[in-house]
């Protein structure tokens, strides 16, 4: 596909011009904190650069809490105010713009668990009409990773910092300029179609481009050979090393709560009268020891050990069984964020040793 650069000083008539279509989302940092927020014709432009944001921007399809409809002495409605945070009617378009290739390549692993049938190997079969309708429409434009983190290991996980799955158009840093690739049908689309400050990039942009992606890649530590992680974990169940590897987890949720493809929720009801209300979906997390609690007062994961092999079984062996790919894109975040410094690559080559020594023994 041909490429383009735009400058980067008219990024922001690019950013007016979607948001006369679209509502548009891009990275923000606000008290210590970066994620995504809506920005409109007349916001300030923050400065967007290459950005692993501190909240990935699944919250934008996923809200943390969503009303799905309310209820009156019987009758159901649709929210009155549909989530006041992403207000999202069916006819909203979303932009994204600046996301991370990794939390970019989220959006198609959750596509595969919400139904929405695009490009995938795998589907859940399930269809969640609140992912569909934000998803539906939505163009993605990726910023790649000049400056990859040291918690960063996409590159393990079959993705890179500049990997396009699930974009519509990737960026890459090139100083002044951006080069603008097209990665999707609507991406050219975009293109063709709205008269932006575009021009074709020369020769010299490409390769200016190909230099940065080379000295990003570069500087990501060599990639752990993980393809029989999933076959691994499956003789692994009632291993001893979970307790090891668990022993110093709070069951806090923060890897969970920051994690781009986690999605795990609870429905509950808030009553507000007699017989009205509104029924909710909140984001919840398998590290809590509530989530599995039964009604009997039974919880069959009653330990941080029984909760960690959960986590570690579902991205690693059930994402990979029900969809055909890790349920992990190594954004890192699990690893900044947690309390006791649990790192996930180190769970993950503690299990490939564990399995190597079994191995050797037989
Ligand atoms: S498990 Fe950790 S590294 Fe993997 S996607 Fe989630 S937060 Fe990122
Ligand atoms: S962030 Fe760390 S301490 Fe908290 S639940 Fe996750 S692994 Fe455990």
């Amino acid at each position: 596909m041909a490429a383009f650069k735009i400058k980067k000083k008219r990024l922001k008539e690019l950013i007016d011009s979607l948001t006369k279509e679209y509502r548009v989302f891009i990275p923000v940092e606000s008290d210590g904190v970066s994620s995504f927020k809506e920005v409109t014709s007349d916001s300030h432009l923050p400065t967007i650069n290459s950005h692993n944001t501190d909240r990935p921007p699944k919250e934008i399809f996923f809200p943390q809490t969503e009303t799905l409809f309310t209820y009156k002495e019987g009758k159901i409605s649709p929210p009155e105010q549909p989530n006041t945070k992403y207000r999202t009617p069916n006819t909203d378009k979303i932009a994204i713009f600046g996301a991370s290739p990794c939390d970019v390549k989220s959006f198609s692993l959750l596509d595969r668990l919400f139904g929405m049938e695009r490009n995938v190997a795998k589907c859940s079969g399930y269809k969640d009409a609140y992912w569909i309708n934000r998803r539906t429409n939505a163009l993605i434009f990726t910023i790649g990773c000049n400056y990859p983190l040291s918690t960063c290991f996409c590159n393990w996980l079959n993705g890179g910092p500049f990997t396009k799955e699930g974009s519509d158009l990737l960026l890459t840093d090139i100083g002044e300029d951006f080069l603008v690739e097209p990665c999707s049908q609507n991406g050219e689309e975009f293109i063709k179609t709205k008269g932006l400050p575009i021009q074709k990039a020369a020769k010299v942009d490409i390769k200016r481009a190909s230099t940065v992606r080379k000295e990003a890649e570069s500087t990501l530590s060599e990639p752990v050979d993980i393809t029989s992680l999933k076959e691994g974990l499956d003789t692994l169940w009632d291993n001893p090393v979970w307790n090891e590897i668990a022993y110093k987890c709070l069951s806090c949720a923060a890897c969970s709560y920051l994690c781009p493809t986690c999605y795990c929720f609870d429905i509950q009801d808030e009553r507000a009268g007699n017989a009205r209300g509104k029924r909710i979906r909140v984001w919840d997390s398998c590290m809590f020891s509530l989530f599995t609690k039964e009604a009997s007062g039974h919880n069959p994961r009653p330990s941080s050990k029984e909760r960690m092999r959960q986590r570690i079984m579902h991205k690693f062996n059930y994402f990979v069984e029900n969809l055909g790919d890790f349920g992990c894109v190594g954004c890192g975040r699990c690893i900044r964020s947690c309390p006791v410094n649990m790192d996930i690559r180190e769970v993950i080559n503690t299990i490939k040793n564990v399995k190597l020594t079994i191995s050797n023994e037989k």
